[in-house]
């Protein structure tokens, strides 16, 4: 029989708050409950913004809570090279294209059709999805580009990802906390157009190296905030795509901060470090968020 595995994936790019307290402690409560494993995974990609004084926070703040995982703790930005095998098979197979628009091109462009009175699709999250003029770039010029060094990111070419795609593209979504029921999503990965896979200098996505690690690592529950769940279905696609294994997926609620807003790493009140200062204990945090 294979263990249930489950993961936390925090990323050390500020501190932890109560939100990431509550997704730590539910995951661990269920890999407990189920006799399973509880890994955690470092999502440290981005190098500016992900620091070494954030992610011994992120560990110091997790021990304090009582969490436990198995080591070694799998540190995303040790496995670039893992991550770049996968792009050059996604390049090969043209699933995806060098996307060379600057920022201000691609708002310079929507706003030019947008003038035309076309409304410019955005995605889930309300930015606006990428033009499609790069995808008409001829091989030579592109090549000429990247030759030059002109910035540029590896985008999926969404048209074609979804023409290849397998024909079911749904997901396996636990309906509570404990993981009782059921249901299937129908993924819909085409609202995100073409999502950055890859960058020129860091040859992964969070959506690339999720599905990588998820598959690498065995995690058969992932157990993570409602604000991932559309974000789904793209890291579904890109499972078909690499003939990758599907865990079940648990979207949690989130935990609104004082105002009632959703958390976000600068509401320093919050943040566990900040609420261990004003004395407040690892039961109180559990009190807080429900897990008790
Ligand atoms: N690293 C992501 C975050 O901190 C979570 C990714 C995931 O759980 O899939 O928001």
């Amino acid at each position: 029989m294979t263990l249930l595995t489950f993961r936390f994936a925090p990323s050390p790019n500020g501190q932890l708050h109560l939100g990431h307290a509550y997704s730590a402690l539910l995951n661990q409560r269920l890999a407990a409950a189920a006799g399973g494993r509880l890994l955690l995974r470092i999502e440290d990609i981005d190098i500016t913004r992900c620091t070494p004084e954030f992610e011994a926070g992120v560990l110091h703040d997790l021990k304090w809570l009582g969490i436990g995982w198995e080591e070694p703790v799998r540190r995303q930005s040790e496995h670039f090279a893992q991550y770049r095998t996968v792009l050059d098979r996604l390049i090969a197979e043209e699933l995806v294209y060098p996307a060379f628009m600057s920022r201000s091109e691609i708002r310079a462009f929507i706003a030019g059709s947008e003038k035309r009175g076309r409304d410019w699709p955005r995605d889930p999250d309300g930015v606006p999805l990428y033009p499609p003029v790069d995808k008409a770039v001829p091989v030579r010029e592109r090549q000429r580009r990247i030759a030059e060094n002109v910035p540029f990111a590896w985008r999926l070419d969404m048209d074609t990802a979804m023409a290849r795609a397998s024909g079911d593209l749904s997901w396996t979504e636990f309906t509570d906390e404990t993981l009782s029921g059921t249901r299937q999503v129908e993924a819909r990965p085409q609202d995100w157009g073409d999502v950055i896979l890859a960058r020129r200098d860091i040859p992964t996505s969070y959506h690339l190296a999720v599905v990588v690690d998820d598959a690498l690592q065995g995690i058969s529950h992932v157990v993570r905030g409602q604000d991932l769940f559309s974000a789904t279905g793209v890291q579904r696609l890109l499972q078909d795509m690499l003939g990758l294994p599907q865990p079940g997926y648990f979207h949690h609620r989130l935990i609104p901060g004082p105002d009632g807003r959703k958390l976000s790493k600068s509401f320093g009140d919050t943040g566990l470090a900040a609420l261990r200062q004003a004395g407040v204990s690892p039961d109180d945090v559990r009190r807080l968020v429900g897990i008790t």
